[in-house]
């Protein structure tokens, strides 16, 4: 019998997927890869499929699955080739898989992310999309299926090995008074104001210090990343909205802190690289290597943090008053931010706009209790509707 444990990993194609595959390749012994998945890059996708041998490709997207079914079938590969959003959801609770990474972009993660908790599984969490709109619910699933949910957003990485030994998500924090997110500040830390309007969206992709997806790209350049993740910290660790602060860091070198009641602050410090966190949820409890440089300090010289600007970066502030209204509010402002970073990326919305349409749209839509995963859909689908409404087509972003 294999002592390899069996992994899915959903958004194998993207960055995170791609970070993952690169740390699982260090570890041949110790990882059967059992499941990929992702939208439609099909070449990607059987390209991973080749070297990974698993035992199944999900395709979300049925045209780009024929052609990764008929690639694999040409050179003998005896993976099997599904496609629709349920074969997701079927794949990550199969028998064999131990593992899932969560690592969809957004809210399409939501289904495959709840189908492995619901299975069970030890989940490692991207896809923090999926969390900050359901909620509490998504954390009570966790505790109900006896899941093990291990973040892999740096920031909540680095606060979970700050916590005390043997701690999971979803537990009390005991002895923890505050946890301190890290920002890098993104690509227009110092920025003037009156510019923000005009910027693109290659400069908002552009980041100083981390290589990653668009979406989540555009969220870091308006801060939103970061009150999508203090919103994330809240539901993970069990803490309030003012017990989670925000401080700027631009060399990305310290990920997170935590303080605990006798004035102690631990935190986790190393390269920004995702490989690292990717390997320490991998390896848990134990470590091994991601690949990952280790940190010259001396070079690094010196450690800087700075408050972050709510004037102009709004974003955070929405993010907060949605934590701290709760039910359906976060749900929204996760909804109204993806229309509106997609428009963004369109060019059919400036990037104040973005911004702006999520404010709009949490005035109109008031938060309601989420009692079932129905409530948090329906609220998902309401603020995508009007959201669409405050972006008007005739009115180029960048006129
Ligand atoms: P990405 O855009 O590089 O990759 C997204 C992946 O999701 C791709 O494999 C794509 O095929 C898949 N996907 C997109 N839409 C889908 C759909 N409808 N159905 C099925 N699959 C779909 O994104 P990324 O940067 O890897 O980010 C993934 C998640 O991880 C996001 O939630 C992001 O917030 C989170 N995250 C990323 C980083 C990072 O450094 N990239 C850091 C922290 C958290
Ligand atoms: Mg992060």
């Amino acid at each position: 019998m294999s002592m390899r444990r069996g992994i899915a990993i959903l958004g194998s194609t993207g960055s995170i997927g791609r970070s993952t595959l690169a740390v699982i390749a260090l570890h041949p012994e110790a990882f059967k890869v059992a499941v990929l998945g992702a939208f439609s890059s099909w070449q990607v996708i059987v390209e991973q499929a080749k070297v990974f041998h698993p035992d199944v490709v999900v395709l979300v997207d049925e045209e780009a699955a024929a052609k990764a079914r008929a690639a694999l079938r040409d050179c003998g590969s005896a993976t099997q080739v599904e496609s629709g959003e349920r074969a997701l959801s079927s794949a990550v609770s199969a028998a064999d898989v131990h593992m899932v990474m969560a690592a969809i972009v957004g809210a399409a993660g939501l289904q495959s992310t709840l189908a492995a908790v619901r299975a069970g599984k030890r989940v490692f969490l991207a896809n923090k999309e999926a969390l900050v709109m359901t909620g509490r619910l998504l954390m009570d699933e966790v505790c109900r299926a006896g899941a093990e949910l291990i973040p892999i957003d740096s920031e909540h990485n680095a606060i979970f090995q700050c916590m005390p030994a043997g701690y999971l998500p979803g537990n009390p924090a005991r002895g923890v008074t505050r946890v301190i997110l890290t920002a890098s500040g993104g690509p227009f830390r110092s920025i003037a104001a009156e510019k923000m309007a005009h910027v693109t969206p290659d400069e908002a992709c552009a980041h100083p210090k981390w290589k990653m997806g668009r979406k989540i790209s555009v969220d870091s350049a308006t801060l939103m990343n970061k009150g999508l993740e203090v919103i994330e910290a809240t539901l993970l660790f069990g803490l309030t909205e003012s017990q989670v602060d925000v401080v700027v860091h631009p060399q990305s070198v310290v990920h997170s802190l935590v303080e605990y009641a006798d004035g102690s602050m631990l935190a986790q410090l190393g390269a920004p690289d995702m490989r690292t966190p990717i390997a320490q949820a991998l390896a848990w409890p134990e470590r091994f290597a991601s690949g990952v440089q280790s940190l010259d300090l001396v070079a690094i010289g010196q450690l800087g943090f700075e408050p972050p600007d709510h004037v102009r970066f709004p974003s955070l502030t929405l993010a907060r008053a949605a934590a701290r209204a709760g039910g359906t509010a976060p749900t929204v402002l996760n909804a109204a931010n993806e229309v509106a970073v997609q428009a963004f990326l369109d060019r059919r919305l400036n990037f104040v706009g973005i911004s702006t349409v999520i404010d709009k749209v949490l005035q109109r839509l008031n938060a309601s209790p989420v009692k079932a995963l129905g409530d948090v859909l329906d609220a998902d689908a309401a603020a995508r509707r009007l959201a669409n409404t405050f972006i008007d087509p005739a009115h180029g972003a960048f006129a």
